[in-house]
């Protein structure tokens, strides 16, 4: 039944801030037209984007000038600034700001560097969530969640971690102490039956944990479904007799892991259903668009413990951006080092970053100061420094002027504004650079243009207790049929003067994960739906799907949206995770193997005076990859 807005407290007094004094960040054409505040510069002491809450990611005021660029809008004439740099960095998430890093090191202690971002606040998809509550600071990521497999980093992406002070060993030692907080509570991973979609509303506890059959033996689930669960889980066959295990690979990456449980391994459909949240959680689509030898791959997913399946050659994928991801083995790809998460995620990379670039920005010396350090962003565009952020500024063109020369152009504020520089790093995302340099070659423009970017939203919600968490005894919920597919409790951690909410009773921030897609549709066509679906919902639908969906899973567990709910964060990306290839829509050849055939070798090749980065150049939704093409864009300038 239907929630009352009353009952889900809609009106309640939460905090909902999107804005900050003396910078307009509000909706809407007025981005477009100039302001007082045009083209510059620096902020008001009291800037600080981390604390505004409701719709963040792409946030009102970040897309508009991009998508009028797009739609064809001829900006009027620029003002000169007459300011030269040696670089300018389009992009200030963790490609740009290593860029500027590498660049300062690798040719000049004292360039000129200029980066300019659209977003209110650096680090791209690596944002900070900062919420307050009785004096006591709660953080969780606003997009990037972690270091993934740290140990298959590059000797480039691990040396820039360790120069800017994150120390492995000192941060599992620092985390050890609360990591285990909620298995010690006896919490373990749920799977949530939403009525609409199930029939009822029904929580299943111990998934991993205890047997399937006992996980699931009151799920609103057929009892062909139930058995089809622990037949495929507990003693699958070998649904591909004959085949050697390299063909069994090769057949696996030719059907979706939805078509190798329902129609090889003979399941009802609801069982593939209750993977897609997971894989979702990977991929950003469902099981009916990635291949089974990427579940198979994974090493977690049932249905193959039966067949001899090869793995991927030695030599192929090994050490590419980013855990593995369904791309080579599981055990090869997580040798080494668990994942590293910092209580921000990874904007703790790009605060560590800033804090180097621009001294004097963000206080302190050390990987566990700076995650309650706060930023002063007065002091990202200083002319007084060598390197500076320029926030609230799309760019929309970049040309050379001459051999020596690039201009660039960018919108802040509704005024359009030129600066030139020696050179300019393009590490925004390559859909739209095309639309922003014009004189690149036709074939790179439609390389740069092959990728659709994943439509994510991460959720964050502070809750006044986590009782009801105990009382269920989970601390991670899998909701296939629900708004969003994932609810956790944020990571227990310790980092310095920083602590997660280790006491029931008192608050914890939770995560919301939502991927929306088209099931039955290609990939990139999923994405395009579901990133229109994204740019087109309010924060009220959010809202009020957020309350429901808690209150539905939860409240037989004491839990009370209108009175346990204090803030909501919607993290909304639409242009999110890169693409990354996959042989049920791309040649196996660009999913399997790194050869220059693939459409994002043919897009960062480097044009005069511009060279590409970004995580987009690599086709790797992964922090590596974006560090990785920094480097590799900055070397190609040369100096
Ligand atoms: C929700 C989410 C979770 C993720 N989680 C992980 C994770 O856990 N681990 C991991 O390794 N990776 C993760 N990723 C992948 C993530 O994209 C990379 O880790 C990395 O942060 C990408 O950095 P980047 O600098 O290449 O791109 P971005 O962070 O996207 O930065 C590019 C910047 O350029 C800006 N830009 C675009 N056009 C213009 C313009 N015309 N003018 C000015 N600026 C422009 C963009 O708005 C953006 O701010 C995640 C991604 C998302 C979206």
């Amino acid at each position: 039944m239907r929630q009352l807005d009353r009952e889900l407290g809609m009106h309640a007094a939460i905090s909902r801030r999107d804005f900050i004094s003396g910078v307009a960040l509000a909706a809407g054409g007025s981005l477009l037209t100039a302001s007082p505040f045009a083209c510059a510069s620096q902020l008001p002491p009291d800037y600080y984007p981390p604390l505004l809450t409701a719709l963040r990611g792409s946030h009102p005021g970040a897309f508009e000038v991009a998508h009028a660029l797009r739609d064809g809008k001829v900006f009027g004439s620029a003002e000169d600034l007459e300011e030269t740099y040696d670089l300018v960095i389009v992009g200030g998430g963790i490609s740009g700001l290593s860029a500027a890093y590498f660049y300062r090191k690798q040719y000049d202690p004292q360039a000129r560097i200029l980066i300019l971002d659209n977003h209110d606040d650096f680090g791209g998809h690596a944002k900070r969530n900062e919420f307050w509550q009785d004096g006591r600071m709660y953080l969780r990521n606003g997009g990037t969640l972690n270091v993934e497999a740290p140990s298959q980093y590059s000797t480039v992406a691990s040396g820039l971690l360790a120069e800017l002070g994150i120390d492995r060993t000192r941060y599992y030692q620092g985390i050890a102490p609360v990591k285990n907080r909620y298995q010690e509570l006896g919490l373990q991973r749920g799977t949530f039956f939403d009525q609409q979609t199930f029939g009822r509303n029904f929580l299943a506890v111990g998934v991993g944990d205890k047997p399937v059959a006992e996980v699931f033996r009151d799920a609103p689930l057929s009892q062909k479904a139930r058995d089809d669960l622990q037949r495929i889980t507990d003693s699958p066959r070998d649904y591909l007799p004959g085949l050697t295990p390299v063909e069994r690979r090769e057949r696996l990456s030719r059907i979706s892991y939805r078509d190798f449980l329902v129609e090889m391994a003979g399941c009802e459909p609801e069982v593939a259903r209750l993977f897609d949240p997971e894989v979702m959680g990977l991929f950003a689509v469902g099981t009916d668009a990635i291949p089974a030898s990427y579940a198979c791959e994974m090493g977690y997913f049932p249905g193959f413990g039966a067949m001899e399946i090869a793995p991927l050659p030695e030599s192929q994928l090994v050490g590419e951006p980013g855990g593995q991801h369904g791309r080579e083995n599981e055990e090869r790809a997580n040798r080494g080092d668990p994942d590293l998460y910092f209580p921000d995620g990874n904007a703790t990379i790009t605060r560590l970053l800033v804090r180097s670039l621009i001294p004097g920005s963000i206080p302190g010396s050390s990987m566990e100061d700076v995650v309650t350090a706060r930023a002063d962003y007065s002091r990202l565009d200083d002319p007084a420094q060598y390197i500076r952020i320029r926030l609230n500024s799309t760019v929309i063109n970049v040309r050379h002027e001459d051999s020596s020369t690039v201009a660039v152009t960018y919108v802040n504020e509704g005024a359009s504004c030129r600066v030139r520089a020696r050179s300019a790093v393009l590490a925004c995302w390559h859909s739209v650079i095309p639309y922003i340099c014009p004189e690149l070659p036709a074939e790179q423009k439609a390389a740069l243009g092959d990728g659709v970017k994943s439509p994510v939203v991460y959720t964050s919600v502070l809750l006044s207790n986590w009782r009801p968490f105990v009382a269920a005894g989970v601390s991670n919920i899998s909701a296939p049929g629900s708004y969003h597919g994932n609810v956790g409790l944020g990571t227990s951690l310790r980092m310095g003067d920083y602590e997660s909410g280790q006491d029931p009773d008192q608050p914890n921030l939770i995560g919301m994960s939502r991927f929306p897609c088209q099931p039955g549709l290609s990939r990139r066509e999923q994405h395009r739906i579901g990133r229109n679906d994204l740019f087109n919902t309010t924060f009220e639908t959010f809202e009020r799907n957020i309350r429901a969906q808690l209150n539905d899973t939860l409240s037989p567990y004491g839990f009370d949206a209108g009175r346990d709910i204090l803030a909501i964060t919607v993290n909304r990306w639409p242009h999110g995770y890169t693409y990354s290839y996959n042989p049920l829509f791309d040649p196996e050849e660009w999913a399997f193997t790194t050869t220059d055939a693939r459409p994002c070798v043919k897009a960062r090749q480097p044009f005069g005076r511009l060279a590409i980065a970004n995580a987009d150049a690599a086709a790797s939704p992964h922090t590596d990859a974006a560090i990785n093409e920094a480097y590799r864009a900055v070397m190609e300038l040369g100096r």
